[in-house]
């Protein structure tokens, strides 16, 4: 019997990179699979592409700036329970905080903190019932180091440890983990916008002399969602061939 059979899982931000990965790895294991993308074409198109048509992988359309779309999201996966919710969506505005705008440290605080949190509520109650749930909440060595140019992402990538923790102290009589994985430098969109000389001086500092995959990180995030991770909650898990910005 595989790892995951019978359980179901939501995963934010599944359409491409980290958590397209993550959807892929989930429902190789065995479950059953939600993935959202910002458009719900987006999403079934990814969902179709990793199981070919079989509809153990399910599109649904999420924008986690927006309250409504989060609950009417979650309470379509939720039917029929929901085990596993990796929080996995998120952007970056970087530049240096003398130039922020306003509003790109609001975009990045409402879609990476805010979003999360309300996905979270979401899916608690759920798993409340069910008296069985793995949260994985996705946050970044950036959280935990700091990066210059990158304020209001560290910010929110450490509010993401604080609120993990504090939510794993909830919800841990209640068989529900909560585990956070905090990635270093992983070969998706989002580092390929990096600068080349931003690129080449993080790889540098990584001990591994490489960048990851989004496979690797994929890899751990199925562990924390599985059953055989029952007494880990409150963790971070770095995943960053060593990095130490
Ligand atoms: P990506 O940009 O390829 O994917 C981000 C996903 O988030 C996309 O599917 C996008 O549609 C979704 N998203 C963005 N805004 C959204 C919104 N308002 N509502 C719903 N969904 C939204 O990024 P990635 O590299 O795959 O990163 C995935 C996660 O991993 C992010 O949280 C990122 O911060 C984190 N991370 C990435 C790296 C890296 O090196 N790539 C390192 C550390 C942490």
């Amino acid at each position: 019997m595989k790892r995951l059979e019978g359980q179901r899982a939501l995963v934010t931000g599944g359409t491409r990179g980290i958590g397209r990965a993550i959807a892929a790895r989930l429902a190789d294991e065995g479950a059953e699979v939600f993935l959202t993308g910002r458009r719900r074409d987006q999403a079934d198109e990814a969902a179709a592409a990793i199981d070919g048509g079989r509809s153990r992988v399910l599109g649904l359309a999420l924008d986690l700036t927006d309250p409504g779309s989060v609950l009417a999201c979650l309470g379509e996966a939720a039917v029929g329970g929901l085990d596993i919710l990796v929080n996995n969506a998120g952007i970056s505005r970087d530049g240096l905080l003398i130039r922020q705008k306003p509003e790109d440290w609001r975009a990045v605080m409402a879609t990476n903190l805010d979003g999360l949190a309300a996905c979270c509520r979401a899916a608690v109650r759920p798993m409340l019932r069910a008296r069985y749930g793995r949260i994985v909440n996705m946050s970044s060595i950036v959280g935990l180091r700091g990066n210059a140019g990158q304020t209001a992402y560290a910010a929110s990538k450490a509010g993401i440890v604080g609120f993990s923790r504090a939510l794993a102290k909830e919800l841990a009589r209640r068989n529900i983990t909560v585990n956070v994985v905090a990635p270093g430098l992983i070969e998706t969109d989002m580092t390929r916008e990096l600068p080349r000389r931003a690129r080449e001086a993080l790889q540098r500092a990584i001990p591994m002399a490489r960048p990851g995959s989004a496979e690797e990180v994929a890899a751990a995030v199925a562990f924390l969602a599985s059953p055989e991770a029952s007494y880990i909650t409150g963790a971070v898990l770095e995943i960053t061939g060593g990095l130490a910005l």
